[in-house]
Protein backbone atom coordinates (compact mmCIF):
# COMPACT_ATOMS: atom_id res chain seq x y z
CA UNK A 1 0.00 0.00 0.00
CA UNK A 2 1.23 3.55 -0.93
CA UNK A 3 1.77 5.94 1.94
CA UNK A 4 2.56 9.68 1.96
CA UNK A 5 3.61 10.89 5.49
CA UNK A 6 5.94 13.62 4.96
CA UNK A 7 8.94 13.87 6.31
CA UNK A 8 7.77 16.01 9.20
CA UNK A 9 5.26 13.37 10.32
CA UNK A 10 8.55 10.85 9.50
CA UNK A 11 10.32 12.50 12.24
CA UNK A 12 8.04 10.41 14.86
CA UNK A 13 9.09 7.39 15.84
CA UNK A 14 5.13 6.16 15.94
CA UNK A 15 4.41 7.43 12.54
CA UNK A 16 7.34 5.36 11.10
CA UNK A 17 5.78 2.04 12.82
CA UNK A 18 2.39 3.17 11.41
CA UNK A 19 3.97 3.90 8.16
CA UNK A 20 5.91 0.34 7.83
CA UNK A 21 3.13 -1.45 8.66
CA UNK A 22 0.24 0.06 6.29
CA UNK A 23 2.91 -0.61 3.24
CA UNK A 24 3.15 -3.98 4.19
CA UNK A 25 -0.69 -4.48 3.16
CA UNK A 26 -1.15 -5.44 -0.20
CA UNK A 27 -5.03 -4.57 0.04
CA UNK A 28 -6.06 -8.39 -1.55
CA UNK A 29 -9.06 -8.50 1.09
CA UNK A 30 -8.40 -12.25 1.64
CA UNK A 31 -8.57 -11.04 5.58
CA UNK A 32 -12.21 -10.09 5.22
CA UNK A 33 -13.72 -13.38 5.13
CA UNK A 34 -12.25 -14.08 8.72
CA UNK A 35 -13.49 -11.20 10.03
CA UNK A 36 -16.20 -11.62 12.58
CA UNK A 37 -17.45 -7.90 12.07
CA UNK A 38 -17.47 -8.49 8.35
CA UNK A 39 -18.98 -11.97 8.20
CA UNK A 40 -21.78 -10.37 10.48
CA UNK A 41 -22.34 -7.46 9.06
CA UNK A 42 -20.99 -7.31 5.32
CA UNK A 43 -19.69 -3.95 5.48
CA UNK A 44 -16.29 -2.83 4.32
CA UNK A 45 -15.17 -0.43 6.75
CA UNK A 46 -16.17 -2.88 9.08
CA UNK A 47 -13.35 -5.32 7.73
CA UNK A 48 -9.90 -5.16 8.56
CA UNK A 49 -8.84 -3.84 5.13
CA UNK A 50 -11.70 -1.17 5.83
CA UNK A 51 -10.47 -0.10 8.85
CA UNK A 52 -6.77 -0.06 7.45
CA UNK A 53 -7.77 2.43 4.88
CA UNK A 54 -9.77 4.91 8.07
CA UNK A 55 -6.70 4.12 10.05
CA UNK A 56 -4.06 5.19 7.36
CA UNK A 57 -6.22 8.34 6.31
CA UNK A 58 -6.27 9.30 10.01
CA UNK A 59 -2.91 9.16 10.45
CA UNK A 60 -1.72 10.18 6.98
CA UNK A 61 -3.66 13.85 7.47
CA UNK A 62 -2.92 13.92 11.22
CA UNK A 63 -6.86 14.06 11.95
CA UNK A 64 -8.40 14.02 15.46
CA UNK A 65 -10.60 10.49 15.29
CA UNK A 66 -13.81 11.11 13.35
CA UNK A 67 -17.47 10.03 14.66
CA UNK A 68 -16.87 7.11 11.69
CA UNK A 69 -13.57 5.94 12.30
CA UNK A 70 -14.39 5.43 16.03
CA UNK A 71 -17.30 3.48 14.87
CA UNK A 72 -15.64 1.50 13.05
CA UNK A 73 -12.52 1.27 15.51
CA UNK A 74 -14.82 0.19 18.14
CA UNK A 75 -16.14 -2.62 16.48
CA UNK A 76 -13.19 -4.02 15.94
CA UNK A 77 -12.81 -7.16 18.38
CA UNK A 78 -8.62 -7.50 18.27
CA UNK A 79 -9.38 -10.95 17.61
CA UNK A 80 -6.80 -10.42 15.01
CA UNK A 81 -8.36 -13.50 13.36
CA UNK A 82 -6.92 -11.31 10.17
CA UNK A 83 -3.23 -11.59 11.47
CA UNK A 84 -3.81 -15.56 10.73
CA UNK A 85 -4.85 -15.36 7.20
CA UNK A 86 -3.29 -12.70 6.02
CA UNK A 87 -0.41 -13.45 3.60
CA UNK A 88 1.47 -10.57 3.63
CA UNK A 89 2.30 -10.48 7.33
CA UNK A 90 0.86 -7.33 8.39
CA UNK A 91 1.11 -6.36 11.74
CA UNK A 92 -2.86 -5.18 12.47
CA UNK A 93 -2.34 -5.54 16.10
CA UNK A 94 0.16 -2.88 16.59
CA UNK A 95 -1.78 -0.97 14.19
CA UNK A 96 -4.84 -0.90 15.93
CA UNK A 97 -3.19 -0.28 19.00
CA UNK A 98 -2.32 2.92 17.96
CA UNK A 99 -5.36 4.14 15.92
CA UNK A 100 -7.04 3.35 19.97
CA UNK A 101 -4.18 5.22 21.13
CA UNK A 102 -5.02 8.25 19.05
CA UNK A 103 -8.96 8.06 19.51
CA UNK A 104 -8.29 7.62 23.35
CA UNK A 105 -6.68 11.07 23.21
CA UNK A 106 -8.37 13.16 20.40
CA UNK A 107 -12.19 12.00 20.41
CA UNK A 108 -14.46 12.73 23.49
CA UNK A 109 -17.33 9.89 24.16
CA UNK A 110 -20.81 10.23 25.11
CA UNK A 111 -21.08 10.77 28.64
CA UNK A 112 -22.71 6.97 29.35
CA UNK A 113 -20.08 5.49 27.54
CA UNK A 114 -17.39 7.34 28.72
CA UNK A 115 -18.67 6.45 32.61
CA UNK A 116 -18.53 2.57 31.49
CA UNK A 117 -14.99 3.19 30.32
CA UNK A 118 -14.37 4.33 33.97
CA UNK A 119 -15.48 1.91 35.29
CA UNK A 120 -13.79 -1.02 33.31
CA UNK A 121 -10.64 0.94 33.66
CA UNK A 122 -10.53 1.23 37.63
CA UNK A 123 -12.85 -1.83 38.64
CA UNK A 124 -12.36 -4.87 36.83
CA UNK A 125 -8.74 -4.57 37.44
CA UNK A 126 -9.20 -4.75 41.04
CA UNK A 127 -10.54 -7.81 41.94
CA UNK A 128 -11.41 -6.58 45.52
CA UNK A 129 -13.78 -3.63 43.63
CA UNK A 130 -14.89 -5.96 40.92
CA UNK A 131 -16.42 -8.45 43.58
CA UNK A 132 -17.97 -5.73 45.57
CA UNK A 133 -19.35 -4.66 41.85
CA UNK A 134 -20.36 -7.86 41.17
CA UNK A 135 -22.75 -8.11 44.23
CA UNK A 136 -24.06 -4.53 43.52
CA UNK A 137 -24.89 -5.03 40.08
CA UNK A 138 -26.65 -8.86 40.74
CA UNK A 139 -29.01 -6.96 44.01
CA UNK A 140 -30.19 -4.78 40.70
CA UNK A 141 -30.33 -7.22 38.31
CA UNK A 142 -33.98 -6.96 39.00
CA UNK A 143 -34.83 -3.51 38.61
CA UNK A 144 -32.29 -3.92 34.95
CA UNK A 145 -35.61 -3.03 33.15
CA UNK A 146 -35.55 0.45 33.88
CA UNK A 147 -31.79 1.47 32.91
CA UNK A 148 -30.39 2.71 29.71
CA UNK A 149 -29.55 -0.28 26.90
CA UNK A 150 -25.93 -0.43 27.45
CA UNK A 151 -26.68 -0.71 31.34
CA UNK A 152 -28.61 -3.29 31.13
CA UNK A 153 -26.49 -5.49 28.90
CA UNK A 154 -24.08 -5.19 31.34
CA UNK A 155 -26.24 -5.69 34.45
CA UNK A 156 -27.04 -8.63 32.16
CA UNK A 157 -23.81 -10.21 32.04
CA UNK A 158 -23.45 -10.82 35.69
CA UNK A 159 -22.96 -14.32 37.02
CA UNK A 160 -25.79 -15.93 39.04
CA UNK A 161 -23.45 -17.22 41.73
CA UNK A 162 -19.82 -15.69 43.40
CA UNK A 163 -17.31 -17.86 44.38
CA UNK A 164 -15.36 -17.09 47.90
CA UNK A 165 -12.30 -15.53 47.43
CA UNK A 166 -9.31 -18.51 46.86
CA UNK A 167 -6.87 -18.11 49.57
CA UNK A 168 -4.14 -19.56 46.60
CA UNK A 169 -4.39 -15.95 44.99
CA UNK A 170 -2.44 -14.45 47.56
CA UNK A 171 1.08 -13.83 47.48
CA UNK A 172 2.89 -16.81 48.42
CA UNK A 173 5.51 -19.82 47.75
CA UNK A 174 3.79 -23.01 46.89
CA UNK A 175 6.05 -25.94 47.00
CA UNK A 176 6.80 -29.05 44.66
CA UNK A 177 5.42 -31.78 45.68
CA UNK A 178 8.38 -34.36 45.09
CA UNK A 179 11.32 -33.59 43.68
CA UNK A 180 11.59 -29.99 42.50
CA UNK A 181 12.16 -29.50 38.58
CA UNK A 182 11.13 -25.76 38.15
CA UNK A 183 10.80 -22.80 39.47
CA UNK A 184 7.74 -20.63 37.88
CA UNK A 185 5.28 -17.26 38.83
CA UNK A 186 1.88 -17.59 38.22
CA UNK A 187 0.05 -14.23 37.09
CA UNK A 188 -3.34 -14.65 39.62
CA UNK A 189 -4.73 -12.33 37.61
CA UNK A 190 -7.96 -9.84 38.44
CA UNK A 191 -10.96 -10.60 36.76
CA UNK A 192 -10.31 -14.32 36.65
CA UNK A 193 -9.93 -14.75 40.21
CA UNK A 194 -12.72 -13.63 41.02
CA UNK A 195 -15.04 -15.26 38.49
CA UNK A 196 -13.86 -18.69 38.25
CA UNK A 197 -11.19 -19.33 41.20
CA UNK A 198 -10.85 -23.05 40.62
CA UNK A 199 -8.83 -22.01 37.47
CA UNK A 200 -5.54 -21.04 39.29
CA UNK A 201 -6.10 -23.57 41.96
CA UNK A 202 -6.15 -26.33 39.25
CA UNK A 203 -3.19 -24.76 37.73
CA UNK A 204 -0.90 -25.02 40.80
CA UNK A 205 -2.22 -28.22 42.06
CA UNK A 206 -1.58 -29.69 38.17
CA UNK A 207 2.15 -27.84 38.66
CA UNK A 208 3.35 -28.66 41.91
CA UNK A 209 2.37 -32.37 41.16
CA UNK A 210 4.55 -32.28 38.13
CA UNK A 211 7.56 -30.60 40.12
CA UNK A 212 7.22 -27.10 39.75
CA UNK A 213 7.36 -24.40 42.80
CA UNK A 214 4.82 -21.83 42.22
CA UNK A 215 4.97 -18.63 43.04
CA UNK A 216 2.63 -15.89 43.30
CA UNK A 217 4.32 -12.74 43.49
CA UNK A 218 4.02 -9.81 45.76
CA UNK A 219 2.68 -6.68 43.77
CA UNK A 220 1.45 -7.88 40.68
CA UNK A 221 -1.79 -7.15 39.72
CA UNK A 222 -3.74 -6.77 36.18
CA UNK A 223 -1.70 -7.64 33.04
CA UNK A 224 -2.65 -4.44 31.23
CA UNK A 225 -5.09 -5.74 28.80
CA UNK A 226 -8.38 -4.34 29.84
CA UNK A 227 -7.13 -0.84 29.43
CA UNK A 228 -4.87 -1.31 27.06
CA UNK A 229 -7.96 -2.92 24.35
CA UNK A 230 -9.34 0.67 24.99
CA UNK A 231 -6.71 2.50 23.93
CA UNK A 232 -5.13 3.64 27.35
CA UNK A 233 -1.62 3.11 27.02
CA UNK A 234 -0.44 5.26 29.93
CA UNK A 235 -2.79 2.82 32.18
CA UNK A 236 -1.36 -0.20 30.92
CA UNK A 237 1.95 0.76 31.02
CA UNK A 238 1.97 1.76 34.55
CA UNK A 239 0.22 -1.90 35.32
CA UNK A 240 2.73 -3.70 33.05
CA UNK A 241 5.58 -1.99 34.85
CA UNK A 242 4.36 -2.68 38.48
CA UNK A 243 4.51 -6.56 37.49
CA UNK A 244 7.70 -6.48 35.63
CA UNK A 245 9.25 -4.75 38.62
CA UNK A 246 7.51 -7.62 41.06
CA UNK A 247 8.67 -10.46 38.24
CA UNK A 248 12.73 -8.91 38.36
CA UNK A 249 12.60 -9.38 41.89
CA UNK A 250 11.83 -12.79 41.80
CA UNK A 251 14.23 -13.28 39.47
CA UNK A 252 16.91 -11.29 41.46
CA UNK A 253 16.51 -13.53 44.75
CA UNK A 254 17.14 -16.77 43.26
CA UNK A 255 19.04 -16.20 39.99
CA UNK A 256 21.79 -19.07 41.10
CA UNK A 257 19.54 -21.54 41.34
CA UNK A 258 18.03 -22.33 38.08
CA UNK A 259 19.22 -23.11 35.05
CA UNK A 260 17.05 -21.48 32.72
CA UNK A 261 15.65 -17.74 33.12
CA UNK A 262 17.42 -16.30 36.21
CA UNK A 263 15.84 -17.17 39.33
CA UNK A 264 12.50 -18.20 37.44
CA UNK A 265 12.33 -21.18 34.84
CA UNK A 266 8.77 -19.32 32.94
CA UNK A 267 5.97 -16.87 34.24
CA UNK A 268 2.88 -19.26 33.94
CA UNK A 269 -0.38 -17.81 32.44
CA UNK A 270 -3.75 -19.55 32.33
CA UNK A 271 -5.98 -16.52 30.43
CA UNK A 272 -4.70 -16.29 27.25
CA UNK A 273 -6.02 -12.47 26.78
CA UNK A 274 -3.51 -11.93 29.64
CA UNK A 275 -0.49 -13.94 27.68
CA UNK A 276 -1.00 -12.38 24.36
CA UNK A 277 -0.96 -8.87 26.48
CA UNK A 278 2.25 -10.01 28.48
CA UNK A 279 4.61 -11.41 25.78
CA UNK A 280 4.14 -7.86 23.98
CA UNK A 281 5.19 -5.94 26.97
CA UNK A 282 8.49 -5.20 25.13
CA UNK A 283 6.61 -3.41 22.61
CA UNK A 284 4.60 -1.80 25.02
CA UNK A 285 7.19 0.57 26.13
CA UNK A 286 8.61 1.41 22.73
CA UNK A 287 9.52 4.80 23.88
CA UNK A 288 11.29 4.07 27.08
CA UNK A 289 14.36 1.90 25.09
CA UNK A 290 16.17 0.67 28.41
CA UNK A 291 13.09 -0.11 30.30
CA UNK A 292 11.57 -2.10 26.32
CA UNK A 293 14.61 -4.33 26.97
CA UNK A 294 13.80 -5.39 30.74
CA UNK A 295 10.31 -5.55 29.41
CA UNK A 296 11.14 -7.66 26.84
CA UNK A 297 13.33 -10.26 29.50
CA UNK A 298 10.22 -11.08 31.67
CA UNK A 299 7.64 -11.42 28.25
CA UNK A 300 10.53 -13.64 27.20
CA UNK A 301 9.58 -15.73 29.80
CA UNK A 302 6.16 -15.79 29.73
CA UNK A 303 4.16 -19.64 28.95
CA UNK A 304 0.43 -19.83 28.27
CA UNK A 305 0.06 -23.19 30.65
CA UNK A 306 -0.72 -25.38 28.15
CA UNK A 307 2.29 -24.55 26.45
CA UNK A 308 4.01 -25.04 29.62
CA UNK A 309 2.74 -28.25 30.44
CA UNK A 310 3.60 -29.77 27.04
CA UNK A 311 7.14 -29.53 28.30
CA UNK A 312 6.20 -31.35 31.69
CA UNK A 313 5.88 -35.24 30.99
CA UNK A 314 2.35 -34.78 31.85
CA UNK A 315 1.44 -37.66 34.43
CA UNK A 316 -1.19 -40.78 32.67
CA UNK A 317 -4.49 -40.14 32.93
CA UNK A 318 -6.71 -41.57 35.83
CA UNK A 319 -9.98 -40.74 34.01
CA UNK A 320 -11.70 -44.08 33.26
CA UNK A 321 -14.69 -43.07 31.29
CA UNK A 322 -14.59 -41.53 27.73
CA UNK A 323 -15.92 -38.01 27.54
CA UNK A 324 -15.88 -35.95 24.55
CA UNK A 325 -14.61 -32.59 25.42
CA UNK A 326 -15.04 -29.68 22.35
CA UNK A 327 -12.24 -27.66 22.73
CA UNK A 328 -13.30 -23.96 21.97
CA UNK A 329 -9.74 -22.35 21.54
CA UNK A 330 -9.77 -18.57 22.32
CA UNK A 331 -8.74 -15.79 19.49
CA UNK A 332 -6.11 -14.81 21.75
CA UNK A 333 -4.81 -18.04 21.84
CA UNK A 334 -5.01 -19.35 18.02
CA UNK A 335 -4.36 -15.61 16.68
CA UNK A 336 -2.71 -13.80 19.59
CA UNK A 337 -0.68 -16.28 20.54
CA UNK A 338 -0.34 -18.93 17.49
CA UNK A 339 -1.24 -21.74 20.47
CA UNK A 340 -2.98 -23.97 18.28
CA UNK A 341 -2.31 -27.59 18.62
CA UNK A 342 -0.92 -27.72 22.15
CA UNK A 343 -4.45 -27.67 24.08
CA UNK A 344 -5.79 -30.50 22.52
CA UNK A 345 -2.96 -32.80 22.12
CA UNK A 346 -2.42 -33.02 25.77
CA UNK A 347 -6.70 -33.12 26.36
CA UNK A 348 -5.99 -36.19 23.70
CA UNK A 349 -3.44 -37.25 25.57
CA UNK A 350 -5.16 -37.31 29.15
CA UNK A 351 -7.82 -39.60 27.74
CA UNK A 352 -10.49 -36.84 26.16
CA UNK A 353 -12.36 -37.16 22.82
CA UNK A 354 -11.33 -33.97 21.53
CA UNK A 355 -13.95 -32.31 18.92
CA UNK A 356 -13.67 -28.73 17.35
CA UNK A 357 -16.18 -26.81 16.27
CA UNK A 358 -16.97 -25.51 12.67
CA UNK A 359 -16.01 -21.81 12.05
CA UNK A 360 -13.23 -22.45 14.97
CA UNK A 361 -10.92 -19.37 13.45
CA UNK A 362 -14.40 -16.79 14.20
CA UNK A 363 -14.39 -14.80 17.76
CA UNK A 364 -17.40 -15.82 20.36
CA UNK A 365 -17.75 -12.00 21.31
CA UNK A 366 -15.96 -12.09 24.72
CA UNK A 367 -13.01 -9.91 23.19
CA UNK A 368 -11.87 -8.70 26.81
CA UNK A 369 -14.08 -5.74 27.66
CA UNK A 370 -16.19 -6.50 23.93
CA UNK A 371 -19.23 -8.07 25.55
CA UNK A 372 -19.73 -5.07 28.04
CA UNK A 373 -18.79 -1.87 24.81
CA UNK A 374 -20.65 -3.71 21.38
CA UNK A 375 -23.12 -5.58 23.40
CA UNK A 376 -25.11 -6.19 19.96
CA UNK A 377 -22.75 -7.80 17.96
CA UNK A 378 -21.09 -10.06 21.06
CA UNK A 379 -24.08 -11.57 21.60
CA UNK A 380 -24.49 -12.12 17.99
CA UNK A 381 -21.27 -14.02 17.93
CA UNK A 382 -22.40 -15.86 20.75
CA UNK A 383 -25.26 -16.80 19.52
CA UNK A 384 -23.29 -18.19 16.76
CA UNK A 385 -20.37 -19.62 18.42
CA UNK A 386 -22.87 -21.50 20.66
CA UNK A 387 -24.45 -22.58 17.78
CA UNK A 388 -21.38 -24.82 16.31
CA UNK A 389 -20.30 -26.20 19.70
CA UNK A 390 -23.73 -27.49 20.36
CA UNK A 391 -23.55 -29.19 17.03
CA UNK A 392 -20.25 -30.73 18.33
CA UNK A 393 -22.92 -32.57 21.16
CA UNK A 394 -19.90 -32.36 23.93
CA UNK A 395 -20.32 -33.93 27.47
CA UNK A 396 -17.96 -30.74 28.35
CA UNK A 397 -16.74 -27.98 26.77
CA UNK A 398 -12.70 -26.59 27.28
CA UNK A 399 -11.66 -23.33 26.59
CA UNK A 400 -8.23 -21.20 27.58
CA UNK A 401 -9.55 -18.01 28.34
CA UNK A 402 -12.12 -17.02 31.18
CA UNK A 403 -13.48 -14.34 28.55
CA UNK A 404 -14.71 -17.08 26.54
CA UNK A 405 -16.08 -19.07 29.04
CA UNK A 406 -18.06 -16.34 30.97
CA UNK A 407 -18.92 -15.29 27.58
CA UNK A 408 -20.36 -19.04 26.59
CA UNK A 409 -21.74 -20.25 29.91
CA UNK A 410 -25.34 -20.25 30.26
CA UNK A 411 -25.48 -20.89 26.06
CA UNK A 412 -24.25 -23.91 26.21
CA UNK A 413 -25.79 -27.21 27.77
CA UNK A 414 -22.60 -28.86 28.24
CA UNK A 415 -20.63 -27.58 31.30
CA UNK A 416 -17.82 -25.38 30.30
CA UNK A 417 -14.20 -25.43 32.14
CA UNK A 418 -10.83 -24.30 31.45
CA UNK A 419 -8.47 -27.27 29.93
CA UNK A 420 -5.78 -27.01 32.55
CA UNK A 421 -9.29 -28.02 35.32
CA UNK A 422 -9.53 -30.96 32.80
CA UNK A 423 -5.84 -31.92 32.69
CA UNK A 424 -5.43 -31.34 36.47
CA UNK A 425 -8.45 -33.89 37.20
CA UNK A 426 -7.19 -36.35 35.11
CA UNK A 427 -3.90 -36.31 36.45
CA UNK A 428 -4.74 -36.95 40.03
CA UNK A 429 -6.39 -33.72 40.68
CA UNK A 430 -9.59 -32.95 42.13
CA UNK A 431 -13.19 -33.68 39.76
CA UNK A 432 -14.43 -30.22 38.77
CA UNK A 433 -18.41 -30.04 40.45
CA UNK A 434 -19.92 -29.46 36.92
CA UNK A 435 -18.63 -32.66 35.17
CA UNK A 436 -21.91 -35.24 34.77
CA UNK A 437 -21.08 -38.89 33.58
CA UNK A 438 -20.87 -38.56 29.75
CA UNK A 439 -23.68 -39.48 27.28
CA UNK A 440 -22.17 -42.56 25.68
S1 LIG B 1 -4.97 -9.93 3.95
FE1 LIG B 1 -3.25 -8.69 4.69
S2 LIG B 1 -2.42 -7.72 2.85
FE2 LIG B 1 -4.48 -8.47 2.32
S3 LIG B 1 -5.85 -6.70 2.74
FE3 LIG B 1 -5.82 -7.95 4.58
S4 LIG B 1 -4.20 -7.02 5.82
FE4 LIG B 1 -3.88 -6.27 3.74
S1 LIG C 1 -8.97 -7.99 14.75
FE1 LIG C 1 -10.75 -9.32 14.34
S2 LIG C 1 -12.51 -7.92 14.24
FE2 LIG C 1 -10.66 -6.66 14.08
S3 LIG C 1 -10.33 -6.43 11.88
FE3 LIG C 1 -9.10 -8.21 12.53
S4 LIG C 1 -10.43 -9.96 12.21
FE4 LIG C 1 -11.74 -8.15 12.16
Amino acid sequence: MQTFFTSAQMADPNIQDVNQILRTCVHCGFCNSTCPTYVLLGNELDSPRGRIYLIKDMFEHDKPASAKVTKHIDRCLSCLSCTTTCPSGVDYMHLIDRARVRIEKTRRRPFLEQMMRTFITHVLPSPTLFRWSLIVAWVMRPLRFAFPKRLKAMLGLTPSTLASPSPVDRPQVFPAIGEKKKRVALLAGCAQQVLRPSINEATISLLTRHGCEVVIADGVGCCGALVHHMGNEVAAQQQARTNILAWESLVEENKDNSEIGGGLDAIIVNASGCGTMMKNYGALFRDDYIFAERAGRIASLVRDISEYVMDLDLKPSEIEETYAVTYQSACSMQHGQKITIQPQALLAQAGFTVREPKEAYLCCGSAGTYNILQPELASQLRDRKAGAISETSPDIVATGNIGCLMQLEGSIEAPILHTVELLDWATGGTKPAAIRSPKN
